[in-house]
């Protein structure tokens, strides 16, 4: 049997189901190809934040999209829900992020006194807003702005609502040989026969380097392991996101917190260990000490998709035809998700889209390797 479709999509996580969800939206007949099942990769590991505000310290091209992917959540968040039925519990309970150290305290302050949308509290405030906070601190910024979503909810939806625009998703369908067949097509195999798709956009989240290589191009994307697990609190409810360091506390709609999240370059195995946990509840008990008391429910882990500057590839190929990319969103990708969507959109559509985004997501942008 011969399947054709406008867009073959490989990968089937945040960014694969964003980018299919603005294509199906434009008309585009669009067909996900999944190994797994969706949101299997490490889209459904992620704690779901929308920090562009906590992620991000400089105000560039890179922090100017993220904050645009963030404002889009609320259209998407209400079109979703009348599309699809599936509520994405898009919430803005704020971000807190601690100082421990004077010295923090004083880079923390620095910040609020440059950034309109991010506010100093002194120690009290900190521990007014969240009084199981360790006493332990100087103060904190308050990002009342960064809110968060369910990634696995949002998965589902996307995926439900490309199904209502006519497209086409297909779990358990790894996309093995890819052939670009001259003049206008390529093909693809997967799950037993070979599906002709007009256009290509490789969504692969950490395997995008292995799929690159199959059209021809070389763009490295590598595995940063992150473990997180999460708790039911013994008698209390965390108000906001709390943020110090490398560790981060999320509280989520029934009440449970997220621990998150380890970070381990080069690491394939996603699979949580002793070590991670251990190191994630020192941490996590050291920044609210009340949380040792809290039951355990789970721990998981996920493979985040990096390039060797951090940034994420979102292009359409300069000499193939039809081809476009749209991977390695790192830390970020929930965050991202709906401005990359629109964007490969744009691009495919042949839409203007911001020069500052064309020149630093492309494929032959230059490199800075991140440390
Ligand atoms: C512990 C952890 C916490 C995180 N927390 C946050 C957060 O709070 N906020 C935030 O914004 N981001 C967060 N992230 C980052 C975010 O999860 C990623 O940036 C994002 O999920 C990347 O999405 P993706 O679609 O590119 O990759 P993935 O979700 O990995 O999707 C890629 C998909 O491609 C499929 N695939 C690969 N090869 C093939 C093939 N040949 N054929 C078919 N299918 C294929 C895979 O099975 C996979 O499902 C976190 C990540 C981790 C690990």
């Amino acid at each position: 049997m011969r399947t054709f479709y406008d867009a073959g999509i490989v990968g089937g996580g945040v960014i694969g189901l964003m980018s299919a969800y603005f294509l199906s939206k434009a008309g585009i007949k669009v067909a996900v190809f999944e190994k797994g099942k969706i949101g299997c990769g490490a889209s459904s590991a992620a704690a779901g934040m929308l920090g562009a505000h906590t992620e991000t310290e400089r105000a560039d091209a890179f922090f100017r999209f993220a904050e645009e992917s963030a404002s889009l959540y609320p259209g998407l968040s209400a079109g979703l829900l009348e599309e699809t039925g599936i509520d994405i519990q898009l919430v803005y309970n704020g971000m807190l992020k601690l100082a421990m150290t004077a010295e923090e305290a004083a880079s923390l302050r620095d910040r609020a006194g440059k950034e309109p949308d991010v506010e100093w509290l002194s120690r009290d405030s900190v521990l007014k807003k969240e009084s199981n906070l360790t006493e332990d601190l100087q103060g904190g910024l308050f990002i009342a702005k960064d809110g968060q979503v369910s990634p696995s909810a949002l998965c589902r939806a996307l995926a439900r609502a490309v199904q209502i625009n006519g497209g086409t998703i297909l779990e358990g369908a790894a996309a093995g040989r890819i052939q670009r067949a001259e003049p206008s097509h390529y093909e693809v195999s997967a799950a037993g026969e070979t599906h002709y798709c007009e256009a290509l956009v490789i969504t692969g989240g950490t395997w995008s380097g292995q799929l690159f290589g199959e059209v021809g191009i070389s763009a490295p994307v590598h595995p940063v392991k992150g473990e997180c697990l999460s708790i039911m609190p013994d008698g209390f409810r965390l108000a906001s996101t709390v943020f110090h360091e490398s560790c981060y506390l999320v509280p989520k709609s029934d009440g449970s917190i997220i621990i998150g999240a380890t970070m381990e370059e080069g690491n394939w195995r996603a699979e949580p260990t002793i070590q991670g946990m251990s190191s994630l509840m020192e941490k996590a008990v050291s920044i609210m000490p009340c949380i040792k008391k809290g039951v355990f429910q789970k721990a998981w882990a996920g493979l985040r998709p990096a390039a060797s500057d951090a940034k994420p590839y979102i292009f359409k190929h300069e000499g193939m035809k039809n081809l476009y990319a749209a991977t390695g969103h790192y830390r970020n990708g929930i965050l991202l998700a709906p401005k990359t969507g629109e964007m490969v959109r744009d691009l495919f559509l042949n839409r203007p889209v911001k020069e500052e985004y064309e020149r630093e997501f492309g494929l032959n942008r230059r490199t800075e390797v991140k440390s």
